[in-house]
């Protein structure tokens, strides 16, 4: 087979902590599932300021554009909070997003067996929970023209503009199809038709979309904010929700607090497919550099182990593989083992970030 080609970034504070651990399960796929890896390790963030004076060179951006999947660890720290914006460790990522057009966020919510019954949720509805929400990332409200603060008469109005073209939609919502696909066959569509016109746009060309090359999977629309108490009062009747920029970032914060530790949260950003048909990809954990406990080797791994998984599902179409790796994960869990951020309890274990990567590749 042709090996898959990883461009890793570690970045700053735990993020290469935690990637340490990835390389193990990498290695251990390497070495027992006959999979072919080329990997190229560089500098983001502030660890590429402090060597090259900015945050991404020129030369990681051409690598990042070429490899099939990038998978960093974090960037940023108190170190570089004196720097100028232009050069701060997260204008590197947000370079990397931009250029590579990663229009797809994805963030699952996804709750481990072992953990559901420390959820402040009631059990049954947070126990096996595994959904995902994609939110549209490069456009929408955020992006819209005009916006600013404008002085009308004798008041100041505070302008922004939710602006969607049919193809920012048609893409995002092909991105969502497509997951669904490798998951439970089911998409929800979010926005607010009922008062937006940017929402009734949205919801007649994901219909169109779905109609003429996705048919085969189950499509439904929900107004936003019926949604949100949805993902709250029930969230396992979804399976792939679709929505666009700020709807997303919302919904998609609600649902992550449905599973608990910002150390268990992998996320995805998909760009446009390439030659290979692969979409560019960039995979990291939702969490920071947290420099309050970095360099102390307690940092939880598994945000980013997750991100590795999400990668062969859905870079890949390792799904066997991805969901061994998901398994040992909830098996490690399952025997007790916790690092810090994860609390304790009765017949836990509290272990540090090399423990916890070792016995995931154990698992
Ligand atoms: P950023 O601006 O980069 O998002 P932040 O300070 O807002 O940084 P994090 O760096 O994610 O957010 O840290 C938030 C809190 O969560 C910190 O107390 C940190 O120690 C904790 N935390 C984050 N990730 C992990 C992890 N993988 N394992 C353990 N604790 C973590
Ligand atoms: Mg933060």
């Amino acid at each position: 087979m042709t090996p898959i080609k990883l461009l890793i970034l570690p970045g700053d504070g735990i993020g290469p902590e935690v990637m340490l651990e990835v390389r193990k399960v990498i290695d251990w796929f390497a070495s027992n599932r006959g999979l072919a890896f080329e990997i190229d390790e560089d500098l983001v963030g502030g660890a590429s300021y402090d060597v090259h004076g900015t945050p991404l060179t020129d030369a990681v951006m051409d690598k990042a554009q070429s490899v099939d999947a990038v998978l960093l660890g974090a960037v940023g720290g108190p170190k570089y909070d004196v720097l100028d914006f232009s050069v701060k460790p997260e204008r590197g990522l947000l370079r990397l997003r931009k250029e590579m057009d990663l229009y797809a966020n994805l963030r699952p919510a996804q709750c481990f067996d072992a953990l559901a019954e420390f959820s402040s949720l009631k059990r049954d509805v947070v126990a096996g929970l595994d959904i995902m929400i994609i939110r549209e990332l490069t456009s929408g409200i955020y992006f819209g023209e005009p916006r600013g603060i404008v002085t009308e008469g004798n008041e100041r109005v505070g302008i922004n503009t939710q602006r969607y073209t049919e193809a920012e939609i048609a893409r995002v919502a092909r991105s969502a199809f497509e997951l669904a696909r490798k998951r439970g066959n089911k998409v929800c569509s979010m926005e607010k038709a009922n008062v937006m016109e940017s929402g009734v746009l949205w919801r007649q060309v994901v219909q169109e979309v779905h109609d003429t090359e996705y048919a085969d999977v189950e499509l439904s629309h929900m107004y936003a904010d019926a949604g949100a108490m949805q993902l709250v009062r029930w969230p396992k009747q979804f399976d792939v929700i679709v929505t666009d920029n700020l709807f997303g970032d919302l919904l998609s914060d609600a649902a992550a607090m449905l599973t608990g530790s910002l150390g268990m949260l992998p996320s995805a950003s998909l760009g446009a497919p390439m030659e290979n048909g692969r979409p560019k990809a960039l995979y990291e954990p939702v969490h920071g550099s947290a420099p309050d406990i970095a360099g102390q080797g307690k940092a939880n791994p598994i945000a980013c182990v997750l991100s590795f998984a999400m990668a062969l599902r859905y870079s890949f179409d390792l799904g066997d593989e991805a969901d061994l790796l998901e398994a040992s994960v909830n098996d490690v869990l399952a025997k007790g083992l916790r690092t810090p951020d994860l609390g304790a309890g009765e017949g836990t274990r509290t272990v540090g970030t090399a423990e916890m990567g070792d016995a995931i590749v154990e698992a």
